[in-house]
């Protein structure tokens, strides 16, 4: 705000209106018509124009930004007659006020002065600043350690179609990882669920489609739309070959074209928001269609893998399991757990490496211990080559690289016979960095600013040249104090002071009465009501020469900055492997301590189609139940084997039915992705797919009740569940009528059977269902078993074979404290409906019909209260003092009767 340049000219024309929009370029002054012309080029962002210390907003921007971050909005100057809304943010604030407008949707774009006033000036004195955007701001490309979570990815992807094929591309920029999949439509959505983008990039061909409409309207906050012509095929491989400096692709892999096209758009539009700073990108790995278990939002979200159903880390499976100590090992293990593997060699080979550390306690602490003393090197290393980094990030690197050395002897001195794979390459990842970071050590200071601008970091006796540069300023400084003590001696003013600030610079000060003492040589500055101000030329030319040590001290400091930045850019391959090295190390270590604290086994993963889980837990529950108080978890067997591939399983509400099954899935998932699983022995033959039918809410802001949610869930099962899949159901039919529900139940089980014929677990309350053993060959009962004890009923959470024979609901809503009358009135009504029910075989279950309206009950005429009868039949203007007091103690005693 304290920048001379003026925006507007001021106006004194009468009849302000309330006006924002943008003013035509003609009607404006100099610094206006910049303005608006670096408004016109961002007109889908927000623009911070840099004046000063603040970044500024103006015209409707100010209103959207005033009341999305709740600060005051202003006018500056006026325009055609109006007032120019503004608001403003400082500078050293902005992070902050940046992290709230991208996080409620908005885009900004950062506008910075290039030059100095003073250089402005020189090319003429009306020329006002030079100004330009430097970056534009979005949810997908976003760098700085405040705007993001340190333990999570934040991807910017891109979806592309050419020649009727689907392609996503996905980058961290923060990290550099970048990732390129086809996907088939039906695939999307799962694979958007999977990399869950900050942003996602769609051509606006796409989002015109009708069939992706609806995939793409869920994901409306994150998403880009951009011209299609971005995302062009060709281009995108000139733009890929390009930034890797390759002739062909192909060493990286055999790319599609919607690939390619996703990947350069990502590319280009990275390019675009950053102002063709090159952010560091590893090469494009592919992941093949089916490298990946494919599981699809819904159970995602109900499964609770990453996050729980109310949007929260904890109380997810990731945070259940989560033992890593670095945020890039967080970062890697998150990633993991979301895309579980279908390779069983990929898996194996990350077992392996989880058992070997779980296997040498002392290794392991000993690798924990030093990765507690690295810091995030990944995301530092993003900002130093995005021109973004400080003095911290450089220390990151110097304290993280400086323990790969001692982390490579500790690796080595480890047992050799049989080391796995992973940790060998892990080993040769970490790198040679002793060179570098003797430099890094010998030049960073102990004290490092958060900003490079000032300097201040670099560490004496690094440079002869700084060291007597800063001597000389501080040098001057000293003889401004000696000078001081000289004046206030030859004055004979003992309270003068030399003093410094930033318009004036050096001056002498004295208090008004001593003014007159100040003679010969010294030249009045300022006078005040209490204080008088002078120079001397004695004091301009000291001042002159501290100005000049100092400036040339920062300015080398920057040069040693830029030197030392550019050598971590040259060695970032390096860098980079060690940071992928150490993420690896740290993940293998984090999931041998849960293997080893929370007594998890090592699954047998192969390709059969096998899934035989003994003892199996549910990771979530346990931890909860032991936090609670609420007892031990009850292990319990799962075999999906040929013979009884599909189990049927019955037993009342809050027995453990839904708790059991999504332990199962859980247990699939953790194993791919290469983690022990809560067990005491488990055999899975890989799942490619995982359904879940789960969980029952109601879809409201799609406009779909909890039925047709389930069904359109259950729709997508059937259609889609091949041998290799693994499906829960849970409670399917309860939405509608009894009978409309048993059918779709029964018909569903049978189809599982008979098509899908993959392994599944089908819990539910109907269990008539359980009829179906009989007929169906791969279909096996269980129930869970409850106890009846003195007319309550005990869960006891055990899975065993057998049929429930009846569902226990009446003792459950006695439980949760129904009124007694209701549970009574219940349990009169369930003896009608058994007896009507008896002798009717399951197979006439229509005939059974009209036994509903037989036997519709009665409403029952409540009993008098008498308490309410005494009550009414008081008249309050009749009584006595007396009466009203006899007539509390008869209240009183008919609440204990
Ligand atoms: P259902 O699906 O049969 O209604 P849930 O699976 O929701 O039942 O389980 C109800 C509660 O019972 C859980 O919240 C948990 O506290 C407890 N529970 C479930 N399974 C077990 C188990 N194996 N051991 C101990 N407690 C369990």
């Amino acid at each position: 705000m304290n920048d001379p340049t003026a925006l507007v000219a001021p106006d004194s024309a009468p009849g302000a209106a309330a006006a924002a929009p943008l003013p035509p370029p003609e009607a404006a002054t100099p610094a206006m018509a910049q303005y608006l012309d670096l408004k016109r080029q961002h007109a889908d962002c927000l623009l911070f124009y840099r004046m000063g210390d603040f970044y500024e907003l103006f015209f409707e921007d100010a209103v959207k930004a005033a009341a999305a971050l709740d600060i005051q909005l202003t006018k500056r100057g006026r325009h055609e007659g109006g007032d120019i809304p503004m608001c403003g943010v400082p500078v050293h604030a902005a992070e902050a006020y940046l992290s709230r407008l991208i996080r409620q949707g908005f885009r900004v774009a950062v506008c910075e002065q290039m030059e100095e006033l003073a250089e402005a000036k020189k090319r003429g004195s009306k020329a006002g600043i030079r100004r330009a955007v430097v970056r534009i701001v979005t949810p997908g490309t976003i760098t700085e350690e405040g705007l993001l979570d340190a333990r999570r990815n934040n991807y910017l992807a891109a979806l592309a179609e050419a020649q009727g094929e689907l392609a996503l591309a996905w980058l961290e920029l923060s990290t550099g990882a970048f990732r390129l999949q086809p996907v088939a439509a039906p695939a999307l959505a799962a694979a958007l669920a999977r990399i869950e983008p900050g942003e996602l990039l769609v051509p606006e061909r796409l989002v015109q489609r009708p069939d992706f409409f609806e995939l793409l309207q869920e994901r409306k906050s994150a998403l880009t739309p951009l011209p299609s012509a971005r995302f062009d095929s060709e281009n995108g491989r000139k733009r890929l070959e390009a930034l890797f400096a390759v002739r062909a692709l192909d060493a990286f892999g055999s790319f599609a074209r919607a690939e390619l096209a996703a990947g350069g758009a990502l590319v280009d539009y990275v390019a675009l928001t950053q102002q063709g700073r090159v952010p560091l990108l590893q090469p494009p790995r592919r992941l093949a269609a089916d490298a990946v278990m494919e599981i699809d939002a819904a159970t995602r979200r109900n499964l609770e893998l990453t996050q729980t159903l109310t949007g929260e880390r904890k109380g997810s499976l990731l945070s259940a399991i989560d033992r890593t100590i670095t945020g890039a090992g967080a970062r890697l293990l998150g990633e993991q757990l979301a895309a579980p593997l279908t390779d069983p060699a990929a898996i194996n080979a990350r077992l392996d490496a989880v058992g070997f550390l779980a296997e040498d306690e002392r290794l392991r602490d000993a690798l924990r211990q030093v990765l507690r003393r690295c810091p995030d090197i990944e995301r530092a290393m993003a900002r130093l080559a995005l021109a973004r980094g400080g003095p911290r990030d450089l220390a990151a690197l110097r304290d993280t690289l400086g323990e790969t050395a001692g982390l490579r002897r500790l690796l080595g001195d480890a047992a050799a016979e049989a080391k796995p794979m992973l940790m060998l390459g892990a080993e040769r990842d970490l790198g040679e960095h002793a060179a570098f970071v003797e430099r890094l050590r010998r030049a960073l200071g102990p004290e490092l600013p958060l900003i490079t601008r000032d300097g201040g970091f670099i560490a004496p006796g690094y440079s002869a040249e700084l060291d007597e540069l800063r001597l000389l300023r501080d040098e001057s400084r000293r003889m401004v104090a000696n000078l001081q003590a000289r004046y206030a001696a030859e004055t004979g003013v003992a309270s003068l002071k030399i003093r410094h600030n930033n318009v004036l610079g050096y001056y002498i000060e004295v208090t008004p009465v001593h003014a007159e003492k100040l003679r010969q040589g010294f030249i009045n500055r300022q006078s005040m009501a209490n204080a008088m101000r002078f120079s001397t030329v004695e004091l301009g030319e000291l001042e002159s020469k501290i100005a000049s040590a100092a400036d040339r001290a920062v300015a080398l400091e920057l040069k040693f900055f830029d030197d030392l930045v550019g050598e971590a850019k040259t060695r970032s391959a390096e860098v980079a492997g060690a940071a992928t090295a150490l993420a690896r190390l740290d993940v293998a270590a984090a999931l041998a301590e849960l293997a080893v604290t929370e007594r998890y086994c090592r699954p047998a993963v192969d390709d059969s189609l096998a899934f035989a889980v003994a003892g199996g837990r549910h990771p979530v529950v346990e931890a909860a139940l032991r936090a609670g108080n609420g007892g031990v978890f009850v292990g319990n067997d799962c075999d999906l084997t040929e013979g009884q591939r599909l189990w049927l399983l019955t037993g009342p509400n809050m027995a453990g039915k839904s708790t059991f099954l999504r332990q199962n899935a859980l247990i699939a998932i953790l194993a791919q992705a290469g983690s022990y699983v809560p067990a005491e022995r488990a055999r899975i033959g890989v799942v490619d797919r995982l359904f879940s039918r789960v969980g029952a809410a109601d879809d409201l802001a799609r406009g779909r009740s909890t039925f047709m949610v389930e069904m359109v869930e259950t729709g997508a099962i059937l259609n889609q569940a091949s041998a290799r899949a693994l499906v829960i159901l849970d409670e399917i039919g309860r939405g509608t009528a009894t009978f409309d529900g048993l059918s779709i139940a029964w018909a569903t089980v049978e189809h599982l059977h008979d098509v899908n014929r993959c392994r599944a677990l089908f819990a539910t309350h109907y269990h008539e269902l359980t009829a179906l053993a009989a007929k169906l060959q791969h279909l096996a009962c269980f129930t869970m078993r409850v106890k009846e004890w003195q007319g309550d009923v005990v869960f006891l959470h055990e899975v065993a074979a057998g049929a429930a024979d009846r569902s226990y609901g009446i003792h459950v809503a006695k439980l949760a404290g129904l009124p007694p009358a209701v549970v009574g009135r219940a349990e009169e009504v369930l003896a009608v409906l058994e007896k009507g029910e008896q002798g009717g075989a399951l197979t006439r279950l229509a005939d059974d019909l009209p036994l509903f309206s037989a036997a519709r009950p009665q409403a029952r005429e409540p009993k008098p209260d008498p308490l309410a009868q005494t009550l009414g039949a008081i008249e309050p203007d009749a009584l006595s003092p007396r009466d009203a007091l006899e007539l509390i103690y008869k209240l009183k005693g008919l609440t204990k009767s």
